[in-house]
């Protein structure tokens, strides 16, 4: 449901990711290609006009294919009634599973769904193999018209990110990525000008994986296996409730590619190798 999205963005602002990589020094990653975690978390530069830039997916390391997998952490802030039901927006099975596999990744989490796991928000925020970013808080479209989502107004954007790191403070969640995934992956000029005064970097990706529904764990696997290149941002859910099969599908997914030569980094690690590039 998100290659709509996807075609757009590389398509259009993917040159915008890798065009606004200019300015500031460049981090240095130790010579592992591991991120120095004493250091500060790389950041694009702002884009034409101060608009929040856009990373879609990395250069890559040269010898070393990388692979970013990230997970959107989905619950919209009316969803409490459903969950206060029984329906899990959670996944602590696939959490265990990249625990197990020693995969590295990062979670775009919203602060709806921090609220409601705050345990799990701050396992993860606190374990080194992963971090944490931010997927707003409401989980409210950017954009007029993005899958039914309701729409967040411009003048309520700045409020609603900050609400979501907020709400990761509050859960234990040490120290947040200053990455921001759009809901429903929706964003135009406007929504990255509106944005701008949160000071993210907006992170899109190269590779839909087409977990949200899917309910063959193969055909999801097949596509991310089709799609990986050295770089790429796969795009994929931590909620059971909408990605049932993820868990199975990142196991099919990681020896595979582990196969194949490909490393699995966090997002700060491909930015960090962009802007090393650059
Ligand atoms: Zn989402």
């Amino acid at each position: 449901m998100i290659s709509r999205i996807q075609r757009w963005t590389a398509l259009g602002l993917t040159t915008l990711a890798l065009t606004a990589c200019s300015g500031g020094p460049a981090p240095a990653p130790k010579a592992s290609g591991k991120p120095d975690r004493q250091s500060a978390v790389p950041t694009l530069a702002p884009g034409p006009q101060g608009l929040t830039p856009v990373f879609a997916s990395g250069p890559g390391i040269p010898g070393r294919p990388t692979v970013a997998l990230t997970f959107d952490a989905d619950m919209t802030a009316d969803q409490g009634p459903r969950a206060a039901a029984g329906e899990r927006f959670d996944n602590p099975a696939l959490v265990d599973t990249l625990r197990e596999l020693k995969v590295p990744a990062t979670f775009f989490m919203t602060g709806r769904w921090a609220e409601e796991y705050p345990d799990q928000a701050r396992a993860i925020g606190r374990d080194k193999l992963f971090e944490v970013a931010n997927h707003s808080y409401s989980h409210y479209a950017f954009t007029a018209d993005c899958y039914g989502l309701p729409h967040l107004p411009a003048d309520r954007v700045r409020a609603d990110v900050d609400r979501a790191f907020a709400a990761f403070r509050r859960a234990g969640v040490p120290r947040p990525v200053p990455y921001f995934r759009f809901p429903g992956g929706c964003y135009d000029q406007a929504a990255l000008r509106a944005l701008a005064p949160s000071g993210v970097t907006a992170v899109q990706w190269d590779v839909v994986s087409g977990d949200a529904f899917a309910t063959d764990p193969d055909a999801v696997a097949r596509q991310v296996l089709e799609g990986v290149g050295p770089g790429s941002v796969v795009v994929m859910h931590c909620t059971r409730s909408a990605a049932p099969t993820t868990e199975r599908a990142v196991r099919a997914i990681v020896p595979e590619l582990r196969k194949r030569g490909f490393h699995f980094v966090k997002v700060s690690d491909q930015i960090g190798a962009a802007r090393a590039r650059s």
